[in-house]
């Protein structure tokens, strides 16, 4: 990766269209599209801890020296970090500015996959805050569940649903975040198909867009709640006209993040509208725009159902589930078929409502599987931020066995050791094994295993 182009050649439309926006400035913004992209990742910080130069609008985002090989290691596949675009982690500047998260707070993240703004949103709310995060595409929201479960934390739905289904929960959400898909050119250096799909034809069609799903889920959002609008495009009908545009339509107040002069972001005040610019000759990022508007203007709400009582399993299988969680006063438990999930105790009455309405994909952590009477751990709870480890027997690996595991290959670990148990790599919980005594089965979910060769370059410390 990190493959430094010696051209670049831009669509002819943008590149006369952003020399007259960036007068002077062009030549160096032309200039940046010929270094490499810089490497950022977002720690989880119920998990992991790096010593790295920080990217400075985030307490959680790390910038490395080169793009290591992120497949082959570990601690990527036990959510101890995501890989994430520095300037697009600008969202908990705004998240942390405009909305009080000491509150619990019912969060929608509407075009979420593959989930890092999820991922994200998930350690900056409180624990009693419940984050829906939504994908459209069905296939993109497999990878999101999966990117959420890895990520460990209980209180989130995942659904699949058309912006337009959340009218179901008008004056719902404390903060509705619209990720919206856009023309990408903000990605032209990081992803050159951006470049080569662009046309002007598209940002029309994504303009258009823009504006439907902001219509769609508009009155989901409660009177004075956050809407957080970002696109990693710099295009002025999918920013600042779109948003000019509502702002006409709509009673709302932009919201004006502080900004450190040393973020060399750009400020962005067109008409009505206000919003922040990330260019990539001015920020180690890329491309980026964000804004936040609080909604003025009154909203009926639907009338919330938070009474709803989860499928609860026996008393005696909740009897053997309570030791494995480092807090079971904190959680509920509901059983699917043969599924044991659990769900935080302050949101699992609004999980259960929501559910009926949505069919989620996913949501809370699922605990175990109920085979005759067997509990089979499932490979979420691993990765849960709420998994009492003391609990299991734990075996750590090696690097070179970790990828073994991963690539679930047959292991070799068990001399004696009996049942269900923990691996781990460098203190992270990596899934599943079952010990049989003379042998080991490895149950890293197939759908996940990774499909790489070995030869890794790791996350440096
Ligand atoms: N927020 C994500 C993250 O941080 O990982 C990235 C989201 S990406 C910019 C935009 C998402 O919107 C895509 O996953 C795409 O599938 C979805 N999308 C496409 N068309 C949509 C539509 N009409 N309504 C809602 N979402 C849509």
């Amino acid at each position: 990766m990190n493959n430094q182009p010696r051209h670049f050649s831009f669509p002819h439309a943008f590149e006369t269209r952003m020399k007259n926006s960036l007068g002077i400035h062009w030549d160096m913004f032309a200039h940046a599209h010929l270094q490499t992209t810089p490497v950022s990742i977002r720690i989880n910080p119920a998990k992991h801890k790096v010593y790295l130069p920080p990217v400075p609008w985030s307490n959680y985002g790390y910038y490395l020296n080169e793009r290591p090989v992120f497949t082959l290691d570990p601690l990527f596949h036990a959510g101890a970090y995501y890989v994430q675009e520095a300037s697009s982690l600008f969202l908990e500047q705004v998240v942390r500015q405009a909305a009080d998260l000491t509150k619990p707070l019912r969060v929608l993240d509407l075009c979420a996959a593959p989930g890092g703004k999820s991922t994200h949103l998930l350690s900056l709310l409180s624990p009693d805050s419940l984050l829906i995060s939504n994908e459209v595409i069905r296939s993109r929201a497999q990878v999101l569940w999966e990117n959420i479960q890895k990520w460990g934390h209980a209180n989130v739905i995942v659904t699949n649903s058309d912006p337009s289904a959340f009218q179901q929960l008008n004056g719902y959400f404390d903060i509705i975040l619209v990720d919206a898909p856009c023309s990408g050119e903000g990605l032209f250096r990081k992803d050159p198909a951006a470049c080569s799909e662009w046309s002007e034809d598209n940002v029309t069609l994504c303009s258009q867009r823009q504006r439907r799903i902001l219509n769609d889920v508009w009155p989901a959002l409660k009177q004075n709640g956050l809407l957080i609008y970002s696109t990693c495009t710099y295009n002025k009908h999918e920013n600042e006209e779109n948003l000019d545009a509502w702002a006409g339509a709509h009673d709302i107040d932009f919201f004006s993040v502080q900004l450190q002069p040393e973020w060399n972001v750009e400020t962005i005040s067109f008409r009505q509208s206000l919003g922040y610019r990330f260019y990539p000759h001015r920020v180690q990022g890329e491309g980026f725009f964000i804004s936040a508007m609080i909604k003025r203007e009154t909203t009926e709400s639907t009338r919330i159902k938070t009474g709803g009582k989860l499928n609860a399993p026996s008393a005696k299988i909740i009897d053997r589930i309570k030791p494995w969680v480092d807090d079971p006063n904190l959680f509920q438990w509901g059983q699917h078929d043969d599924l044991i999930i659990q769900i935080p105790v302050s949101v699992a009455g609004e999980v259960e409502w929501i559910s009926k309405l949505f069919y989620p994909l996913g949501k809370g952590t699922a605990v175990a599987e109920l085979k005759h009477d067997k509990l089979i751990p499932e490979h979420a709870f691993a990765l849960s931020n709420a998994i009492n480890g003391n609990a299991f027997q734990t075996t750590d690996l090696n690097e070179a066995d970790a990828i073994a595991y991963l690539r679930k290959d047959a292991l070799t670990i068990s001399e004696g050791l009996k049942g269900f148990g923990l691996v781990r790599f460098k203190n992270q919980n990596l899934g599943w094994v079952n010990h049989l005594g003379n042998r080991t089965n490895n149950l890293y979910p197939s759908n996940w295993r990774i499909r790489m060769a070995a030869g890794t370059n790791p996350l440096p410390e």
